[in-house]
């Protein structure tokens, strides 16, 4: 059995800024509302959201035997280097190394901590059980539901102290938790704040979630086809990304940068111009940025 004040003092010491643990189960509520949100289309040529659909909303069904769920969190806080004019690049873009294999490898870290602890069986090997934005895993509902923060109207998870600049890794473990008794959600604090619907320049957020298929990270990062008309040549069009929703969260307002040196800004992109950017190639900036829209 496993204490989770220990899976908390292991992350930090794996270098993560917070985790958490619950006890694995179906996150029933999370079905239904992606459900609903997959049947209006919101996902936009992410297909690849509604694939996989049960074993997204069951760790059972993604990896048999998961007792546990631990999520941890790793702030990428930072100040935009960019000089002014430069197309945007999200805070998430502009880290020097790649958040996945940042995050994997504090993930690791964690996990040998816990087998040195609880022994082998603490972990299922037949299966992929750490994830970072690597499988279908719902890991802000899990962040939620480790007790971590809450999911708000930007649809980003906020930790209360540490904002929603964060990336988060999941970790499955075979091994149940003491007590036996679910970890309490956090509670949402949007309240009747409303600053980023406000915020957002395409109206990509409404009142019952989030219209992908607007949003300036989804047309930069993730759409396929060229870009819709209506978005073409917008102010609003970065490079990558747009913070425009987070940047007015007053949970941001007040944080800790480069907490981790692994995930600071390129150097490059403090140089780039709007000039330099317009004279490179669609592979470079691809290379540069590792993942770029069509
Ligand atoms: S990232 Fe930008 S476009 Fe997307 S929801 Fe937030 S403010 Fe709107
Ligand atoms: S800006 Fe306000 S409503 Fe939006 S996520 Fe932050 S606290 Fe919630």
């Amino acid at each position: 059995m496993i204490v989770p004040s220990c899976i908390r003092d292991f992350a930090l010491e794996a270098g993560f800024d917070d985790a958490g643990a619950t006890h694995a189960h179906r996150l029933d509520e999370d079905a239904q509302r992606l459900e609903a949100w997959l049947r209006k289309g919101c996902e936009g040529s992410m297909q690849y959201m509604a694939e996989n659909f049960e074993k997204r909303v069951n760790p059972e069904a993604l990896v048999p035997g998961t007792k546990t769920v631990v999520c941890a969190v790793l702030s990428y806080y930072k100040h935009n280097p960019q000089p002014q004019g430069a197309p945007y690049i999200a805070l998430s873009g502009l880290s020097e190394r790649d958040y996945h294999e940042v995050v994997k490898q504090k993930l690791l870290r964690l996990e040998h901590s816990l087998i040195a602890e609880y022994g082998p069986a603490v972990v299922n090997n037949d299966y992929q059980h750490l994830f970072c934005d690597s499988a279908p895993v719902l890991e802000r509902a899990w962040a939620r539901e480790c007790g971590l923060g809450w999911i708000g109207k930007n649809r980003q998870f906020i930790h209360p102290t540490l904002g929603s600049y964060v990336h988060l890794g999941i970790l499955f473990l075979n091994e149940a938790l003491v007590p036996d008794e679910p970890t309490p959600a956090a509670a949402n604090r949007c309240a009747d704040c409303n600053l980023c619907l406000r915020a957002c320049p395409t109206k990509a957020i409404r009142e019952d979630g989030m219209d992908a298929r607007r949003c300036v990270s989804y047309l930069t990062i993730e759409r396929k086809e060229p870009l819709p008309d209506e978005h073409k040549d917008k102010p609003y069009m970065g490079l990558y990304g747009c913070d425009n929703c987070q940047r007015v969260c007053p949970y941001n307002s007040d944080l800790t940068p480069d907490r981790h040196p692994e995930l600071s800004a390129n150097p490059l992109f403090a140089q780039m111009t709007a000039q330099d950017w317009q004279a490179t190639s669609r592979r470079q900036k691809s290379k540069l940025l590792r993942r770029l829209a069509k």
